[in-house]
C-alpha cells in the first residue's frame, strides 16, 4: 500500500516536458540547438524516469530534481547531435584497415579537397574552351605521366572499375581467368560474381597452383573476349606454383587479337623493393608489358581517397568513358580533389613516401616505433594508475586492405593487463571512449600498436586508459 503511494508521489513530481524545456531554453549556449532535438531528449528523459518509477528501481528524490534531469538530457542531446562517422584511433597496427576507412590523407590532400568543394570548380567545364569538360580530365595527364599509359578514367571504386572495364570489352564473350587468380576480397567482391554482373562468361583455366601458356592457348576460341589477370593482393601460393607473366600474356593477346586486362587492386607507384620490402608489381610495370587495360584501388598502397583508376589503351578507355555505367559509377568532385592532390605528391617519389600517411607507416623504422612507444608507456604511467599494467613488446603489425598478405613488419606495441578486468573488457571500453581507441587483442592482452597511432593521439589514449582505472 506504502510503495503504491510512493510511487504515486514519484510520477506525481515527475516534471513537464515544457518545464525542463524553458530550463534549458535560458541557457544562452542552447540557442543552435534544434527545438525538436531538446523537446524529443526530455521526453525520452522523463519516459525513462516513468518507466524506472514503475519497475521498482530505486530512485532518490534528487534524481528528479531539474538541475539532474537537465543534466541528463544535454547528455542526451550531446549523443544525438554527436556525428556516428566519427574520428577514431587505429590502435591496431593495420595500416589500410577496410572496417577503420583504409587510407588516411595527406594535408595537402584535405586542404585542395576544401579548396574545390567549398565553391563552384570547373568540375565539367573546359576552362580553354568554354564547353562542357570530361570530369577525369583533371587527373588523366598525371596517371598518364606516372604510369606511362595512353589515357585514363576514374571511377568510384576499383570494383566498380574491374565491372565497367569488363561489360565494355567482354559482355557476352568469354573472359578467360587463371584458377589460382579467382580472387575474393572482404566485402563481397569475387571474381565469378563481378564476371555474371558484366554479362561475361568466366572461363577457368589450369589449376590452383599452376597455369601454362598452353592452358590459355587451347581455351581461346572466336567467343573469347578478353585475357584477364587478377593480382592475388590478399593472398599468396607458394610452394610448387607457376603463373603466365603478364609479358607472356601479351604476347598471346597480340597473336589472336585478344586484349588483355590486369586487375592489379592494391596498385602502386613504388618499388617497395628499394625500401627493403617485398616488391608488389608495379602499376608502370603493367602498362610496359603492354597490357591494354589496367585497374587499381586509390585507397590501397596508393594511400588516397576510394577511387577505382582505370588506364590502358586509349581506345578502350574512350569506349568506357562512354559506357552508360560511367555515370552511374561516377566519382565525385570531393574525391576527384583528393585523387589529383594524391597523384601530385607522387611527382616527386621523395616527397611521396615523405607526406603520404600510408607510405610514411610502411615504411617507418622500427627504431622509430620503439621510442613513439616508450613515449606513450611514459605518459600512461605517468597518470599514477597502478590497476592496470603495461608492458612493452615486439611484434609484427601488417598492411592490411588486402594488400602485401605475407607481409611482416616488425613493431612495437604497448600491451595492457589487469587482475580486475579481461582483455576483452579492456578493448570494449577502449571502443566505448570518445574517440575510441581500436587495438587488438593478442596473448590475452590488449594490445596498442604504435605503427599507426599518430603523436598527437597519445594524451587520447593515456586518458582513456585513466579513465578506465578509476572504474574498476
Ligand atoms: C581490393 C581489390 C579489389 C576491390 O577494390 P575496391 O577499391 O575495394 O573496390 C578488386 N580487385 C583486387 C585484386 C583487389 O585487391
Amino acid at each position: 500500500m506504502e510503495n503504491k503511494s510512493l510511487k504515486r508521489n514519484l510520477l506525481k513530481s515527475l516534471p513537464g516536458v515544457d518545464h525542463i524545456f524553458t530550463q534549458i531554453q535560458k541557457n544562452k549556449f542552447n540557442d543552435n540547438i534544434p527545438k525538436s532535438v531538446i523537446i524529443d531528449s526530455i521526453r525520452t528523459y522523463i519516459e525513462k524516469l516513468r518507466l524506472s518509477i514503475l519497475s521498482n528501481i530505486n530512485l532518490s528524490s534528487k534524481d528528479l530534481d531539474d538541475s539532474s534531469i537537465i543534466s541528463e538530457v544535454n547528455t542526451l542531446i550531446e549523443k544525438t547531435l554527436a556525428p556516428n562517422l566519427k574520428k577514431t584511433i587505429n590502435a591496431t597496427g593495420v595500416i589500410l584497415h577496410t572496417n577503420l576507412g583504409r587510407s588516411i590523407l595527406p594535408d595537402e590532400v584535405l586542404n585542395n579537397i576544401t579548396a574545390v568543394s567549398s565553391g563552384y570548380s570547373n568540375l565539367e567545364l573546359n576552362l580553354s574552351t568554354g564547353k562542357r569538360g570530361l570530369r577525369y580530365s583533371c587527373v588523366e595527364d598525371i596517371l598518364c605521366k606516372l604510369s606511362g599509359a595512353e589515357a585514363a578514367m576514374v571511377v568510384n571504386n576499383n570494383a566498380a572499375a574491374v565491372l565497367i572495364s569488363l561489360e565494355t570489352i567482354a559482355k557476352d564473350k568469354q573472359v578467360i581467368v587463371s584458377r589460382g587468380e579467382l580472387v575474393e576480397i572482404g566485402g563481397s567482391f569475387r571474381i565469378p560474381d563481378v564476371m555474371i554482373k558484366s554479362g561475361c562468361i568466366l572461363k577457368e583455366i589450369g589449376t590452383t597452383n599452376r597455369t601454362h601458356v598452353k592452358d590459355y592457348e587451347n581455351a581461346i576460341t572466336d567467343e573469347t573476349g578478353l585475357l584477364l589477370k587478377v593480382h592475388t593482393s590478399n593472398y599468396s601460393i607458394v610452394g610448387f606454383s607457376l603463373s603466365v607473366t603478364l609479358n607472356e600474356l601479351h604476347r598471346i593477346g597480340q597473336k589472336h587479337k585478344i586484349p588483355v586486362m590486369e586487375d592489379l587492386g592494391s596498385g602502386t607507384f613504388i618499388d617497395f623493393s628499394k625500401y627493403g620490402l617485398k616488391k608488389e608489381p608495379t602499376i608502370s610495370e603493367s602498362i610496359a608489358a603492354g597490357t591494354d587495360i589496367v585497374t587499381f584501388s586509390g585507397d590501397k598502397l596508393l594511400g588516397g581517397p576510394q577511387a577505382g583508376i582505370i588506364i590502358g589503351k586509349k581506345k578502350i578507355i574512350d569506349k568506357i568513358k562512354e559506357n552508360p555505367l560511367a555515370r552511374a559509377l561516377r566519382i565525385d568532385k570531393m574525391t576527384l580533389s583528393a585523387l589529383e592532390a594524391t597523384l601530385n605528391l607522387y611527382r616527386d617519389e621523395e616527397k611521396a613516401v615523405k607526406s603520404i600517411p600510408t607510405l610514411k607507416m610502411l615504411l617507418i623504422p622500427f627504431s622509430k616505433i620503439q621510442e613513439k612507444a616508450e613515449r606513450l608507456n611514459d605518459l600512461i604511467s605517468d597518470t599514477g594508475s597502478t590497476k592496470i599494467a603495461t608492458v612493452l613488446l615486439t611484434k609484427n603489425s601488417k598492411a592490411g586492405g588486402g594488400s602485401m598478405p605475407l607481409l611482416k613488419l616488425k613493431t612495437k606495441c604497448i600491451g595492457l593487463k589487469s587482475d580486475k578486468l579481461s582483455a576483452d573488457k579492456i578493448e570494449k571500453l577502449m571502443r566505448a571512449n570518445n574517440p575510441p581507441v581500436i587495438g587488438r587483442i593478442e596473448d590475452n592482452l590488449f594490445v596498442i600498436d604504435l605503427r599507426t597511432v599518430k603523436e598527437k593521439e597519445f594524451p587520447i589514449i593515456a586518458k582513456a586508459v585513466k579513465k578506465i582505472t578509476e572504474r574498476i
